[in-house]
């Protein structure tokens, strides 16, 4: 845990914002990823793989337009076909929400279960398409958390969808109602700078704790067990990972 962890109150938040890909749960099946795919090459007869596009921390929009641009579809072409993308990529992963196979990240219900019984908002924050955000906390049994969100299918820029989410935050909660994200990749940390929100981040997506604290962050933790952790005032804790 960060010498920041006592100078935080992470409690003091109205509402709490979460990513779902390395925040939530990480996918170890390939719906969103075949999807993805399957899309490119009907729509625009790309036999493409995602290798070389950053996905972590990206958009759906932002994934599927650094692939097709790098086919030389122009941004037009591409914005065209854009709606159904989403469509068949949402109609896709749905029809195989069967095969989703999610790890929650640790401490991840019982930390929901916390805030909700402390009557905090939960929303979430993704570059997920939102049918297939639905579709991810569904299969994974987190949807019942969760009453609103913001995703990337009209918001391809992280810190737009953030705003959005803040937004609807102060519509429900009031002006002057408190949001953190929580996240776990840089473009988390950069999106809640650019919109003003504080933010927790979590090292259980692919970044180490040490490079996201780099960042500074208004918090830094392994996982959601520490700040279930500093919320007894006490910092011994059950490993974020179990010893394999
Ligand atoms: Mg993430």
């Amino acid at each position: 845990m960060s010498s920041d962890s006592y100078h935080f109150n992470w409690l003091a938040a109205d509402a709490y914002l979460f990513d779902i890909d390395g925040t939530l749960l990480n996918t170890r099946d390939g719906v969103h990823y075949y999807a993805f795919l399957h899309a490119l090459k009907d729509h625009f007869g790309i036999d493409a793989s995602l290798e070389g596009v950053p996905v972590h921390g990206n958009t759906d929009v932002g994934i599927l337009r650094a692939v097709v641009r790098r086919a030389g579809v122009s941004d037009t072409a591409f914005e065209e076909k854009l709606p159904l993308l989403i469509q068949q990529m949402s109609d896709e992963v749905e029809s195989k929400q069967a095969e989703i196979r999610a790890d929650l990240c640790p401490a991840i219900p019982e930390l929901l279960q916390s805030l909700h019984t402390k009557g905090k908002l939960l929303g979430i924050v993704t570059g997920n398409f939102e049918r297939i955000a639905w579709a991810k906390l569904t299969a994974s049994g987190l949807k019942q958390y969760f009453s609103f969100g913001s995703f990337s299918d009209v918001n391809e820029r992280r810190s737009d969808i953030f705003e959005n989410s803040l937004q609807a935050v102060r519509d429900k909660l009031g002006p002057k109602s408190k949001a953190y994200v929580v996240g776990d990749t840089p473009a988390d940390i950069a999106a809640a700078r650019e919109i003003g929100i504080p933010i927790i981040s979590v090292a259980t997506g692919i970044y180490p704790r040490t490079d996201l604290a780099a960042l500074s962050p208004d918090l830094s933790v392994e996982c959601c067990s520490d700040l279930l952790a500093l919320s007894r005032r006490s910092l011994s804790r059950e490993p974020c990972w179990p010893e394999l």
